[in-house]
């Protein structure tokens, strides 16, 4: 008899896609994205990035936080589904949404 695993906790794997996906918007690299967490004193290698985003392995609620400051916005926001498929609710700095309106 097989074990279901529950669905809705997909959680970790959207902040992985999330992570990918504001990290594209703001143009960078895994090694800029692992620069900007170590600024903030979050220390995590390029390989362990590329792993995440590959669903290799999962990333730790400390990561989370440090995303949060990296990226600007609550948590809630990061684990959040973007509502605007466009701009996924970040238009870069200085842009305006025509989709849905937002600023940057
Ligand atoms: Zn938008």
């Amino acid at each position: 008899m097989s074990v279901s695993r529950p669905e809705n906790l997909n959680v970790s794997r959207a902040l992985a896609k999330r992570m990918l996906d504001l990290r594209h918007r703001r143009g960078w690299s895994i090694a800029t994205t692992v620069e900007h967490l170590a600024a903030i004193g979050y220390v995590i290698s390029p390989q362990a990035i590329s792993k995440q985003e590959n669903r290799e392995s999962m990333i730790s609620v400390d990561q989370a936080v440090a995303l949060t400051k990296v990226f600007g916005m609550p948590l809630g926001e990061l684990l959040a589904e973007p509502k605007c498929a466009t701009c996924g609710d970040t238009p870069p700095i200085g842009f305006m949404c025509r989709h849905c309106g937002l600023e940057g």
